[in-house]
């Protein structure tokens, strides 16, 4: 028979209560000091399966192009601009137009949407179109055919 943890009472059961922030096992007398602490988990809500998928932010986060230097250049030479120019009318440094040029630096998103306002030019595309072949053909790579055939 269990006892309680508070008087030593014997008794048929016992109750958890917390008294004086420690919980104990007391029986129904004692337990009215302190408070009952909740065993069963009836009040407890049932977590809320949340079906709805989570959405991934925006929907289609598109990715700088992979030519992005090339595009820049290429519609900067269009309007025939020195990067001299296009950087002070952009408010950014030289040496920051001519690194995006060259593909040495990626430009942040708020220059890249300056650049793309400028020359009416989309630097970000979606990824599914993103590796479009680049003029440089040297991609080539033995296919998987090529290595798997074994003539025995
Ligand atoms: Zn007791």
């Amino acid at each position: 028979m269990p006892s309680c943890q508070l008087c030593g009472k014997d008794v048929d059961s016992l109750k958890k209560a917390k008294i004086e922030g420690a919980t104990l096992k007391a029986c129904n007398s004692c337990a009215d000091m302190g408070e009952t602490v909740e065993t069963s988990t009836s009040k407890r809500r049932k977590k809320k399966k949340k079906s709805r998928t989570r959405s991934t932010g925006r929907r289609k986060s598109k990715v700088l192009a992979s030519n992005y230097g090339q595009m820049i250049k290429k519609a900067r030479e269009k309007e025939k601009l020195s990067i001299k120019e296009v950087a002070e009318s952009l408010n950014e440094k030289e040496s920051v137009i001519k690194k995006i040029e060259s593909q040495d630096l990626k430009p942040e998103k708020s220059l890249a949407s300056k650049l793309e306002k400028k020359f009416g030019i989309e630097l970000y595309v979606n990824p599914e179109v993103s590796d479009v072949k680049t003029e440089s053909g040297d991609d080539r790579s033995a296919t998987l055919g090529d290595v798997a055939e074994v003539s025995d």
